[in-house]
């Protein structure tokens, strides 16, 4: 069977993604194959991190493996948090804190318009590839739902009357930046096959 490394510490997310691949391609955790520790992500972009985090693990584990990198940018912020979404408030801020002072950033501004993206970095034989996906939306004058993670109970998507935090997994899913990117690489393994 085909191995691909996923370089994530989150194994919420890992589980996630790894449901989404065909059964041809075994998903390996960074453990299984071998690694351990930390992994650098000092860039200035998503494309940047993503690929920061792929080649490391490619070099470390001499492994096809892929990356991602989130970040929310909010207009009227000039693109902020952006890709400095998880560490907003500080190094090791909550998600509590991040909205936050996201919130009071924008507490006086009317525009609320908002945009999450996710950028893989896949590398196969030493060849790089990218997949980018995008959901708008607009950020709420305060927490709304208890479920997802992160920036969720903030973000309402276009098209929709309420945040990511009240949706089902499922359906948040199908529309997120997230699952867009997912779609975008899981589409490229079933179409060109590069294995
Ligand atoms: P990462 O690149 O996935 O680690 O995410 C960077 C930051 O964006 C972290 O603060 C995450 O909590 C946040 N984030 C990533 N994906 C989502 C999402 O789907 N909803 C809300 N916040 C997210």
């Amino acid at each position: 069977m085909f191995e691909l490394v996923f370089a994530t510490n989150n194994p919420n997310k890992f589980k996630e993604v790894a449901a989404a691949f065909p059964s041809t391609i075994k998903l390996l955790t960074l453990a299984e194959a071998g690694f351990a520790g930390e992994i650098p992500e000092t860039g200035n972009t998503l494309v940047a991190n993503a690929l920061q985090k792929a080649r490391f693990i490619y070099q470390a584990t001499h492994k096809n493996c892929f990356a991602d990198d989130t970040g929310l940018e909010v207009e009227a912020l000039n693109g902020a948090p952006g890709v400095y979404s998880a560490r907003y408030a500080g190094v090791n801020a909550t998600a509590d804190e991040n909205m936050n002072l996201l919130l009071q950033n924008l507490a006086s501004n009317p525009n609320k318009k908002a945009r999450f993206t996710t950028v893989f970095a896949l590398i196969i034989d030493a060849k790089e590839y990218l997949f980018e996906g995008s959901i708008d939306g607009e950020i709420l004058p305060e927490k709304t739902g208890d479920g997802g993670f992160g920036y969720d109970p903030i973000f309402k998507p276009v098209g929709y009357s309420k945040s990511f935090a009240q949706m089902t997994l499922d359906e948040k899913k199908l529309i997120s930046h997230r699952g867009i990117a997912l779609k975008e690489m899981v589409g490229f393994f079933k179409e060109k096959n590069p294995k």
